[in-house]
């Protein structure tokens, strides 16, 4: 989309939809970046995340949210971000009476989701938050819920759907060029390190890899058939002697059954290190590997002839300065994002029922 499309469809959104926001003065100028803080500053924050500012069209680092005051001077001098822009968990309340703060982006340990997710809303600020959306689905509806009265969108980190391989493997399926798809393999794993980190404290990650890197493979069959499953079969090994695996699980496996009869088979680690998918239909199939990585994916396909390496069509930027992108956008146009609070609850909803089969060992229907 060329600048000048792209602010007349603003403009239109504007007119159409945010009209019915409150939103602060100024803030009606389609061209304005909205600000982002950023809560939580961690790997993630600040190796992957808060570079990407750099090559967004409609989103700014403006605040840090911290509880540890060495990072908030640190990051906070690197990126420009003054005094009064910088708050501790105590404080981070204040942030209400911020008006350069338009979203709060959240990225802290899994059950820390919910309560931050509660107190951006209350302070009247949009939310984005990191995968898994929480511990539970229970926290899960309850963040939907708290965004929702306070008139706020809530948009989930699922950033492969920004990723031009991902797109280019979702147009693909849904387009029809392998035929009805038939199965899906999707595995997704690390190993794992220090056993006190706090992945492996179930307390603060709800769960072992399922919830931090299997999570991947679940949300890739669904985003890749556009279904919902209907049921789940999961096994589970994990060696309880490991001083990592007191509290959560290493390796879990599960099959999925969708409506259309689509099957997937997929492998969640904590001990092994694999990140592809593969999507088989009649006509052939496409294969990502690695997948959904921060760079470096790789493509195939099989459409008629010999398995071909293929370059997807380009996207405007990399995948995560599009997903801040995305959220802005949609505040401005009062657009739902693609990846909103419920498709982090889907997910949440079917981890609990992978972990009941695995758990009961039977097959769970959903
Ligand atoms: P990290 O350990 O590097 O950072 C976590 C941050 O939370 C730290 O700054 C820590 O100080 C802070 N924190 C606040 N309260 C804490 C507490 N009680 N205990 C421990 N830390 C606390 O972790 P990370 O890898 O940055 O992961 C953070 C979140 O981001 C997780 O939800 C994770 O699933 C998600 N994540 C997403 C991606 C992705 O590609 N989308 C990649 C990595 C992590």
């Amino acid at each position: 989309m060329d600048p000048m499309s792209k602010r007349t469809f603003l403009a239109a959104g504007l007119a159409a939809g945010v009209a019915a926001l409150p939103l602060r003065a100024g803030a009606a100028d389609p061209n304005r970046k909205l600000g982002y803080a950023i809560l939580g500053l961690g790997y993630y924050a600040t190796r992957i995340i808060m570079p990407r500012f750099a090559e967004c069209e409609q989103s700014r680092l403006v605040a840090l949210v911290s509880g540890t005051p060495e990072k908030l001077k640190t990051f906070g001098e690197q990126y420009g971000i003054p005094e009064s822009h910088r708050y501790s968990y105590e404080t981070f309340d204040r942030i209400a009476d911020n008006p350069d703060v338009d979203i709060v982006y959240i990225i802290t340990p899994n059950s820390l989701h919910r309560t931050f997710t509660e107190r951006a809303a209350k302070a009247g600020k949009h939310v984005m938050c990191e995968k898994p959306m929480a511990a539970t689905a229970a926290d899960c509806q309850a963040m939907i819920a708290a965004c929702k009265a306070a008139g706020r969108k809530l948009m989930i980190g699922y950033r492969s759907r920004f990723q031009a391989h991902n797109i280019e493997a979702i147009k693909l399926v849904r387009d029809g060029a392998l035929g009805p798809v038939r199965t899906i393999v999707a595995d997704h794993g690390f190993t794992i390190g220090d056993p006190k980190q706090w992945r492996l404290n179930k307390a603060l990650a709800g769960g072992g890899s399922l919830m931090d890197i299997g999570i991947y493979s679940l949300n890739a069959t669904r985003y890749l058939t556009g279904e919902e499953p209907v049921a789940v079969n999961a096994m589970e090994s994990t060696d309880r002697s490991d001083p990592r695996f007191k509290e959560v699980e290493d390796i879990i496996s599960f099959q999925l059954l969708f409506p259309s009869g689509a099957t997937a088979n997929c492998y969640s680690a904590y001990s092994a290190n694999f990140n592809r998918y593969r999507v088989t239909g009649p006509k052939g199939f496409v294969e990502i590997d690695p997948a959904t990585s921060y760079q470096g994916q790789s493509m195939r396909t099989q459409l008629g002839g010999p398995p071909t390496p293929r370059e997807p069509a380009p996207t405007k930027t990399n995948q995560f300065s599009a997903q801040l992108d995305h959220l802005s956008e949609c505040i401005l146009t009062g657009r739902e994002p693609i990846v909103s609070g419920e498709e982090g609850l889907k997910d949440l909803r079917i981890i609990e029922a992978i972990y009941r089969s695995a758990r009961e060992g039977r097959t769970v229907k959903l």
